[in-house]
């Protein structure tokens, strides 16, 4: 498949007219082949259009229909074969292995949401029978219904340029929902966005879907995505990077005439609590774990590992001079791109210009690289960290920071203090269980996923999964970005008051056609 450059408007591909970009391969510092050149209003005028007169036909499609589409986009990417992997692996300076874990990760996601789709689970029937002879007033006849929002924005992020981007989990279940989905490209991965939004647009013709279904937008600066979020036919906007990037979202979203939500996972500093009988039974474990899950991917990982708590003493003085060896044996890596080995960079100079903060160990140097990132370990205390909130801010790279409380209490103190997290960890042996309960009250207001004896990196695709959280770590603490309940996002509630049977949708009708689960009057019904 050839990569053109080109937006792709619907079923067109079409050539921008403002800016011309390239992608840059992060190893090398090197541009890419080819040119591509931005879109503008117009083009987000055209795509949302397109994307409004394809929501009715496309929310009327059938479960299995709509199953087959996203099982046709996953067949799609595993087709494209080593051309999309070369791809990634150039624009992201992130390993073949990864690439590949990270493409099969993409379509069973797809599939993950096929399924969800198929089930039907989703559209959440309730029906309420009418009461007429009730007193003292009769209840009319009441059902709802789980509906598709409309079309969405999707702002792929640049640490996975496959899982979390143009065919990823925020498409997959809006797509699931029944709404069309609008995608920009990160520039950071320009030709693979391309690759897999041409793969969408096959989908849509192979499926006889409506062209709208999906449109692909390159843009030079802020403007299209400015333009994506303030179009009137978009309703939702789902998001994946910097907390800033997040937040101008979400405020140009309200600033709406008819505000919209945003769905943004922003930053996580995931902290992990060292219980001391853990600390002391498996010291040294827990210290490699922890390293390799810090550096893991460089270190860009939006669950890494960033803090890490433990009760001053001999067992915790060992695990950080574990660590340390740990750290001094870890290899450099290549960083997504400029922008983010510079802010890992700053990132990792504010914190050696703490005074209450210590870099204890630094990983192998690279030996090339334009983007290179060395792993970085950094101590403090659990007092500094109470009195400089920007310790507990998340670095994005290969670096964490070991905290030293001197009891419990401190221990205690340092996570009430923390912002909201994706996840948070607890390493625990059997007598450690009233330290865990004493913690977990303040984590369960604080976190998305908490882990016992675990590493947050490595977030599973699956139907229990939560990966959100408080701000700052998601922007809506009722979703998910990754998992079943993603759909959730793209839904809302609708009720048919004394519906004629004629004009309820299926999944009301009284002799159930789609065999779906119930709550009829307040009890669940098999099918
Ligand atoms: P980003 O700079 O926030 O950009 C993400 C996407 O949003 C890009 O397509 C970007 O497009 C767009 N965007 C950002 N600000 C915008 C605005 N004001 N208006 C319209 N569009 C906007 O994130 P990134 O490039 O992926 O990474 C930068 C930093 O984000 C990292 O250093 C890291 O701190 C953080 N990050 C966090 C996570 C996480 O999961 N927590 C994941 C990835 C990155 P343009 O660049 O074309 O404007």
């Amino acid at each position: 498949m050839t990569i053109t450059g080109d937006l792709l408007i619907g079923g067109q591909t079409v050539r921008g007219k403002h800016g011309k970009m390239r992608a840059v391969n992060p190893a090398t510092g090197k541009e890419m082949e080819p040119v591509f050149v931005g879109g503008d209003s117009h083009d987000v005028d055209k795509v949302c259009s397109l994307a409004q007169t394809a929501f009715d036909a496309y929310r009327s499609t059938g479960l299995e229909d709509r199953a087959l589409f996203l099982e046709a986009i996953a067949q799609g990417i595993i087709d494209l074969g080593d051309e999309l992997v070369d791809r990634v692996v150039s624009e992201s300076g992130l390993t073949r292995g990864r690439i590949e874990g990270e493409r099969a990760r993409t379509c069973g996601q797809l599939r993950l949401f096929a399924s969800i789709a198929r089930a039907g689970r989703w559209l959440n029937p309730v029906i309420d029978p009418a009461l007429p002879e009730r007193q003292p007033l009769p209840r009319p006849d009441l059902r709802s219904r789980k509906i598709p929002v409309g079309p969405v924005a999707v702002f792929g992020a640049s640490n996975f340029p496959l899982a979390f981007s143009v065919a990823g989990g925020d498409t997959a279940a809006a797509l699931a929902a029944g709404c069309p989905v609008v995608a920009k490209s990160h520039p950071s991965h320009l030709g693979t966005s391309e690759l897999v939004g041409r793969v969408i647009q096959a989908a849509v013709a192979k499926c006889d879907l409506p062209e709208g279904v999906f449109s692909l937008l390159v843009g030079e600066g802020n403007a299209v995505g400015e333009a994506l979020v303030r179009h009137p036919a978009i309703q939702a906007v789902a998001f994946t990077g910097s907390r800033r990037g997040g937040l101008a979202l979400v405020a140009m979203a309200a600033a709406r005439p008819n505000p919209i939500p945003v769905f943004a996972e922003m930053s996580s500093t995931n902290p992990v609590f060292l219980l001391p009988a853990a600390l002391a039974e498996r010291g040294a474990a827990l210290a490699k774990g922890l390293v390799d899950s810090a550096t893991l991917g460089v270190g860009q990982f939006c669950t890494k590992p960033g803090i890490v708590l433990g009760i001053d003493g001999a067992a915790f003085q060992q695990f950080a001079k574990d660590a340390v060896i740990a750290t001094e044996n870890a290899a450099a890596g290549t960083m997504l791109n400029a922008g983010i080995h510079n802010a890992f960079l700053k990132g990792a100079e504010e914190l050696q210009r703490e005074d209450a903060v210590e870099q204890i160990a630094e990983g192998k140097a690279a030996s090339t690289g334009h983007c290179a990132a060395q792993a970085m370990l950094f101590s403090t205390t659990a007092q500094a960290v109470l009195s400089t909130q920007r310790l507990t801010e998340e670095v994005f790279g290969p670096t964490t920071l070991l905290v030293a409380c001197k009891d419990e209490a401190e221990m205690l103190a340092v996570a009430e203090q923390l912002e909201g997290q994706l996840t948070a960890t607890i390493h625990l042996a059997d007598s450690d269980l009233a330290i865990a309960q004493r913690l977990l009250p303040t984590l369960e207001r604080k976190v998305g996923r908490i882990l016992v004896n675990g590493f947050p990196t490595g977030v599973e695709v699956s139907h229990a999964m939560v990966h959100g959280g408080p701000f700052p770590s998601t922007s809506d603490n009722r979703a998910t970005s990754v998992g079943g309940m993603a759909i959730e996002r793209f839904l809302r509630p609708i009720c048919y008051q004394n519906f004629p049977v004629e004009l309820l949708p299926d999944a009301l009708q009284p002799e159930n056609p789609l065999s779906l689960w119930r709550l009829v009057d307040g009890k669940l019904q098999q099918p």
